[in-house]
């Protein structure tokens, strides 16, 4: 299936199953804005446990937090967000779309691999077997023109953003002759900085109201608590903070359906440790979030690690786990050496002392940092986008029919088992309410009588879920049912007494916690 055809039957599965809506969608929406359905938010619910519990009750050393969203204004000047949070951005005159110039020369770039692919996927073919690839890589005129345009705007790309230069970015966008995706014109307005953070008021206008922001991310809420967890926890470096909540960007750009959006939830764990230690401690959690996402058994091609060509104002070492969406190899996930850039800031800005005595060196000092940064919404996606699966299935009488199937983890999917009395009478329905009521203080069980056996099954699979038993004549003599699995749709007949050992084993989250510990 083409990737394209794939990213909108996603989005669409994902309205019509009760994942994920436009937000005040009877206001004919809000753009890059989507509200979570019955379905989405428990999905949602079970992968910020996983992440939080993956921090929080396997690490001894790691504690949560749940700051406030409203920040005093003075954190966003020492963190640097006020000056340093912008995007490059650069008007098209003819389409008057907006978009970011980076990304607009980033598409440029793989626009150019793309080429070299192409050309390498057609000498394949022409020579078959006896086909050299680095040869031909190294010889082939054409993709050594590509390569280096590729390198020389990619290295062009990398100055101008760290010198801040918006001149140069514009230069490049009118060298490489990138046309707007949308209408094909070349008539651009010169580049300009775009700050990213979302502005309000807080108090009334009459009584003096202050400028405030809405956060564009979690991790300073960490930071200036630190002290606070530091002391009542009594923590030992090495320490962490974990937090999961809201984040507000104002996106020059935002699309792609859930990847980038204005509102958005992230996870943040920041880990304070010994300067000096946090390349070895960079190292450990790079290595530790590769093996929480492998855990999930999504196939493993669809990760990558990405080193950061232009490093953020904050950071001395940037990783990437970047995920194949449907539109591309994308950041799902960031790990960061954020060195002691955000404590000393907030020291300095305070006039509070900000510091860790170590008793081992008998010296006090700023922790530096190293922090794991993932987008909520963006995992969210990850995960649907590695569920979905359309099957050719046989039906009984011999012909064959699609099923749309969301092979979710099953310890994240939002339903874990549904019940399914096979008619509405003869005590069926009263069988199955006790089979749920047995069932539903440990598992996230769903009761379903409507339509025909074979469509509530499809309906199952199409929110994901890992079980469905059915309820008949012969449960209600011998107490057994049959369960269906979602993957193999094999059915068995089992006693109820054994169900609950059966969903155990499949659904419960410890068995992921299990594998990353
Ligand atoms: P990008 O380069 O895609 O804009 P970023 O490098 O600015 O992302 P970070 O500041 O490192 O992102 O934020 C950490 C994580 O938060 C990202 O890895 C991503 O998963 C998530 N995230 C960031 N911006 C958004 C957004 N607008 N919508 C959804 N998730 C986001």
């Amino acid at each position: 299936m083409a990737q394209e055809d794939l990213f909108k039957k996603i989005i669409a599965h994902a309205k019509e199953y009760g994942f994920i809506f436009q937000s005040s969608e009877i206001y004919d929406g809000l753009s890059a804005v989507y509200d979570y359905g019955q379905n989405g938010a428990q999905l949602k619910n079970n992968i910020k446990q996983y992440w939080w519990d993956a921090m929080v009750k396997l690490n001894e050393n790691i504690v949560g937090l749940d700051s406030a969203i409203f920040m005093h204004p003075d954190t966003w000047k020492a963190s640097g967000h006020l000056s340093a949070f912008n995007d490059p951005m650069i008007d098209n005159k003819d389409s008057k779309k907006r978009y970011r110039a980076d990304e607009l020369i980033e598409d440029y770039i793989d626009k150019q691999q793309a080429k070299i692919d192409k050309e390498v996927a057609k000498a394949r073919k022409k020579f078959g077997d006896d086909f050299d690839e680095q040869k031909f890589m190294e010889t082939n005129p054409r993709v050594q023109k590509y390569r280096e345009k590729m390198e020389a705007t990619r290295q062009q790309l990398i100055k101008a953003l760290e010198d801040d230069d918006l001149k140069a970015l514009g230069q490049l966008i009118e060298d490489c002759e990138i046309a707007d995706p949308v209408s094909g014109s070349k008539n651009w307005t010169e580049v300009r900085q775009f700050n990213l953070m979302f502005e309000t008021q807080l108090g009334s206008l009459s009584d003096g109201a202050n400028k405030i922001y809405l956060r564009p991310e979690t991790a300073q809420g960490i930071f200036v608590n630190y002290l606070n967890v530091q002391k009542t926890g009594r923590m030992k470096l090495p320490f962490g903070i974990a937090q999961i909540g809201k984040a507000f960007r104002n996106e020059i750009v935002a699309r792609q359906f859930i990847f980038r959006m204005r509102e958005f939830e992230q996870m943040e764990m920041q880990y304070f440790v010994r300067p000096g230690q946090e390349k070895e401690w960079f190292e450990h959690w790079k290595n530790t979030r590769v093996k929480w996402h492998k855990a999930l058994g999504i196939d493993e091609n669809m990760f990558r690690l990405h080193e950061h060509d232009k490093l953020a104002h904050y950071a001395n070492a940037a990783y990437d786990i970047e995920f194949q969406f449907p539109f591309g190899f994308k950041e799902l996930e960031g790990i960061h050496s954020r060195t002691d850039f955000d404590l000393s800031q907030h020291q300095e800005y305070t006039g509070k002392k900000i510091q860790y005595y170590d008793p081992e060196l008998d010296k006090s000092y700023v922790p530096y940092v190293v922090e794991t940064s993932i987008g909520l919404d963006r995992m969210f996606l990850a995960v649907l986008t590695a569920a979905y699966h359309e099957e050719e299935v046989p039906k009984d009488n011999g012909k064959s029919e699609q099923r749309v199937v969301m092979k979710l983890p099953p310890a994240l999917a939002p339903i874990q088992l549904a019940v399914l009395p096979l008619v509405r009478k003869d005590g069926l329905p009263e069988k199955a309410r006790e089979i749920i009521d047995s069932l539903k203080i440990d598992f996230i069980c769903q009761y379903e009588e409507k339509d025909s056996i074979g469509r509530r099954y499809r309906r199952q699979d199409a929110i994901g879920t890992p079980y469905c038993i059915t309820v008949d004549h012969q449960t209600l003599e011998d107490n057994t049912v049959t369960i269906r699995d979602r993957d193999t749709m094999e059915q068995e007949r089992v006693a109820t007494d054994q169900l609950s050992e059966i969903l155990d084993k499949k659904v419960n989250m410890k068995h992921l916690l299990e594998k990353i510990l």
